[in-house]
Formats: structure tokens, C-alpha cells, sequence
């Protein structure tokens, strides 16, 4: 058998329950207007996954998604309002919030959207202006 991992996830009351299983394609901090206004927080910190390593396993009538863009549908639990996960269908990944999966091991590798931020961090990891290169942005990196 393999020895792929699966992390549980769920919201803040528990009703709704998922795993995902293997490896984050990408972990860190995105400090875009976005994330800050939906998540209410000043920086999010983000899983990226393949679609199909995320498998909701219980109470999937109780999630809501909402999307203001074609590139993020945002997923939350009806009955209390916690964050789960967002689809990013133009990227093809879906972003994980690190907070929801308590046992995934959160290293992060990078800050984006950093020319936004309302909260510097200074932890010596790279901090893009926007997006890497291969990801459509400009790949330029700021100072801390
Ligand atoms: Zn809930
Ligand atoms: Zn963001």
C-alpha cells in the first residue's frame, strides 16, 4: 500500500468534514485585499491542492459557496459561518486554509500578493509583488 497521507479537515462547528490527501502542491501567506476582506484577518495562510485530494465527507448540504470572480469560489459552512476552502478553477487548485487542517505540518514557502499587505512578516521567505511567473503574475520580489 502507499504511504499517502490524509489530513482532516473541517469547520468551526464540525458539521461539515473533509480530508485531503497527499501533498500540497504550494503552502504560504497571500496578503491580497481579497483574502484579507473574506477572511477578516490580515494575511491568509494557503494550501494549494489538486481538486480531487480534497473529498467532503460529511455535511456537504450545509456549504455555501460564494464567488464575486470567475477565479475563486469560496466555501463556508451554513451553519456557522467557518471558511473551509476556495476553488480557484483558472489555476486549477484549490486553496485549503492551513488553519482548517490542524494536522497538516503548515511550511510555507512564500508570501504573495505582497505589495498589498497590511501586515509585514519577517521571516526571510520570498515576498512577490504579485504572483510567480508561472502562475500569470510578475514574479518580482519585494523587500520584507
Ligand atoms: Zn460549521
Ligand atoms: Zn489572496
Amino acid at each position: 500500500m502507499s504511504d499517502t497521507k490524509t489530513y482532516n479537515g473541517s469547520c468551526f462547528c464540525g458539521a461539515v468534514q473533509f480530508t485531503v490527501t497527499g501533498e500540497p502542491a504550494a503552502m504560504g501567506y497571500c496578503h491580497c485585499e481579497s483574502c484579507r476582506h473574506w477572511s477578516a484577518g490580515p494575511v491568509n495562510a494557503f494550501s494549494l491542492w489538486q481538486p480531487d485530494a480534497v473529498k467532503v465527507t460529511q455535511g456537504e448540504d450545509k456549504i455555501g459557496t460564494y464567488h464575486k470572480t470567475p477565479n475563486s469560489y469560496r466555501k463556508w459552512c451554513q451553519s456557522c459561518g467557518g471558511h473551509i476552502f476556495s476553488e480557484h478553477p483558472g489555476m486549477g487548485l484549490t486553496d485549503v486554509y492551513a488553519a482548517v487542517i490542524p494536522d497538516l505540518q503548515f511550511k510555507p514557502a512564500v508570501h504573495v500578493n505582497y505589495q498589498e499587505t497590511r501586515l509585514r512578516i519577517k521571516d526571510g521567505l520570498p515576498k512577490l509583488k504579485d504572483f510567480p511567473k508561472e502562475m500569470g503574475g510578475s514574479g518580482v520580489i519585494l523587500e520584507e
